[in-house]
Order: structure tokens, then C-alpha cells, then sequence
């Protein structure tokens, strides 16, 4: 499989009305290539379309126009390769309370038909954590364990890619960093990860790439660097040599002291160069000790591109 895992072109979908609600068109034509190899990071505000865009890449929502080619296959050619490729752990807790994980895992095997001598249950429970619940009932499971559940589900046809919905929405900090390190270790073994979540400094943190989508259109689609990078707003942090109270004025700074007797401005850098930021600086008669730059965080480039729409 060459460059992309994932493309996705002029994906469309729009929920027939119902129940006194309008119709909703909740993907609004839609390109994307999700690349083969990374971890790629789906985000957007609440009602933005992540969930729809996941659930037709699993085959779960029926789209309404467009092509969806998964590892090279399109889905409406070749749906049973299309599927094969593709392992969703999704948002709901729908497990069904009659089996015990491992005889889920070999039911949800027999699903996919993967061969008896192919099955790899307790590998897959063991990376989970869940070897030795491997025949508890399932209503005996906490909510933690039942989100291993589905992930190690999720995992059963040896998929190449991997898409999680949510993943760490409402679990501990325990769980959360068990989840990410599974995450780690399948992408370093080759899996293509595709995941949203509403955590944007773990986005940050783990994410390659990154679509942010708002109301069924994309908005911004980049490497994690570049996308940071594309921020216009930098902030200058200045410790004065005595706290005298003096403020830096000058058209587009945006000043603010903090507690810590330091003072930040930020300026938009495409506008205003830093020397002038410190020549106000000066200018207001304060003697600087220390300067430093503070870095943009992807929640400012959330906020600057789903911001009012
Ligand atoms: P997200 O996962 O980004 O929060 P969703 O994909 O769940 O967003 O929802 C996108 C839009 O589509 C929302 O306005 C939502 O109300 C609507 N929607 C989602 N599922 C359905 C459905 N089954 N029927 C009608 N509207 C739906
Ligand atoms: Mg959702």
C-alpha cells in the first residue's frame, strides 16, 4: 500500500428528517487522504460530524454521496476487503452481556472469519490487560475494562488500520495512559491509527497529522507542526528588572501582567516584529532581565478555525 491508508473524496451525508427534526446534512462534501503510518487526529467541536465520518469509514452509517477507498479498497467495490482492513472501537459501551471477554474476542474472530489457527485472543487480551479476566462475566466488568473490551475487539482481524472514537472521553488518568501506550506500540508496529477525541493537548502530544472539522466542512488539514506554526499570535514573556508597574503600549499588543510579576504581550508576528514589541517595552522605561517566547497550542488554532460559525 502506497502513500495513504484512507482517501476520502466528496463525502457527503445528510440524515433524512425525523421526528419533527429538519433534515441534517452533517458531512458537507468532504476530501481527506489519511496517511499510511500515522496517527491521525480527527477533531471538532460537539456535533461537528467526527462520529458520522468514522461511523461510514466502519461501515456503520450508509453515506449519502461520495468514495471512501480503505487500504486501496473502495468500499462500495470491495466492501468485504474495505472492512477487513479497518478495526473500530467505538464510542458506546454496546457489548453484548452474555460473553466473557475472551469468548467475545473469538466470536467477534468468527465475525471476520479469521481462521481458528490465525486467532490471537490472548495475545490480544494479555496487550489489553485483560488475561485474567479472560472468563469473567461480562456484567462483572468495570467501565474501564469494558472499553479494553472494545478496543482488543476492535483488534481481532489483525486490522491495518485502526480507528477510535473517543477513546479516552471520561476514563481515569490510569486507563487513559495504558490506552495511549497500546496506541504507541500498535503505530510503531505499522498500524495507521485514526482517532478523535476532545482532548486537544493529547491531540497535540500524539497526533502527526490532523483534520479539525466543523458543521460537516473541513476546515484545516496539516502535520501537527504546521498547523501550530500557522498561528499568527505569538506572545513575548518579559521579567522586568524591578516590577515598577509600567505597561508597553503600542497599536496591536495585547498586554497582560501576571501574578508572577512577568509581563506578556502578544502581537500578530505576520504584522508587528518582535524588536518592535521590545523597543515598546523600552519605551514604557522597563529594564528587561529576561525574554522568552511562549509557544501556540493547538487549542488557539481550534478556537481561531471553529470559532463562531
Ligand atoms: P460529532 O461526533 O462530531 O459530535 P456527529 O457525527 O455525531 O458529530 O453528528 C453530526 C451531526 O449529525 C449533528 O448535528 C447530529 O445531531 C447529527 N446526527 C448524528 N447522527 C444522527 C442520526 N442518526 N440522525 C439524525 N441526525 C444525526
Ligand atoms: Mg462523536
Amino acid at each position: 500500500m502506497g502513500g495513504n491508508a484512507i482517501e476520502i473524496r466528496g463525502l457527503t451525508k445528510t440524515y433524512a428528517s425525523s421526528r419533527g427534526e429538519p433534515e441534517k446534512q452533517a458531512l458537507k462534501s468532504i476530501d481527506l487522504d489519511i496517511p499510511t503510518g500515522s496517527v491521525f487526529g480527527l477533531l471538532g467541536p460537539n456535533g461537528a460530524g467526527k462520529s458520522t465520518l468514522i461511523n461510514i469509514l466502519a461501515g456503520l452509517v450508509i453515506k449519502s454521496a461520495g468514495k471512501v477507498t480503505i487500504w486501496g479498497f473502495d468500499q462500495d467495490v470491495n466492501p468485504r476487503q474495505s472492512r477487513a482492513s479497518i478495526g473500530v472501537m467505538p464510542q458506546e459501551l454496546n457489548l453484548d452481556p452474555f460473553f466473557a471477554p475472551r469468548a467475545a474476542l473469538e466470536v467477534q474472530a468468527g465475525l471476520y472469519g479469521v481462521p481458528k489457527a490465525q486467532r490471537r485472543s490472548d495475545e490480544i487480551l494479555a496487550l489489553v490487560g485483560l488475561e485474567d479476566k479472560a472468563e469473567a462475566y461480562a456484567r462483572t466488568l468495570s467501565g474501564g475494562m469494558r472499553r479494553r473490551l472494545l478496543l482488543a475487539k476492535a483488534l481481532v482481524h489483525h486490522p491495518r488500520i485502526l480507528v477510535l472514537d473517543e477513546p479516552t472521553a471520561g476514563v481515569d488518568i490510569e486507563l487513559r495512559q495504558m490506552l495511549w501506550a497500546n496506541i504507541r506500540k500498535l503505530n510503531a508496529e505499522g498500524m495507521t491509527i485514526v482517532l478523535t477525541t476532545h482532548y486537544l493537548e493529547e491531540a497535540e502530544e500524539m497526533c502527526d497529522e490532523i483534520a479539525i472539522i466543523n458543521q460537516g466542512d473541513l476546515v484545516a488539514r496539516d502535520s501537527t507542526s504546521q498547523l501550530l506554526g500557522r498561528l499568527d499570535a505569538k506572545t513575548l514573556v518579559i521579567t522586568p528588572e524591578v516590577c515598577n508597574g509600567a505597561i508597553p503600549k503600542g497599536e496591536g499588543l495585547d498586554v497582560l501582567m501576571r501574578d508572577d510579576g512577568t509581563i506578556a504581550i502578544s502581537y500578530p508576528s505576520s504584522r508587528i516584529p518582535a524588536e518592535a514589541v521590545l523597543e515598546a517595552v523600552r519605551a514604557a522605561g522597563i529594564r528587561i532581565a529576561d525574554v522568552r517566547t511562549e509557544q501556540a497550542h493547538l487549542e488557539d488554532v481550534f478556537l481561531e478555525l471553529t470559532r463562531g460559525r
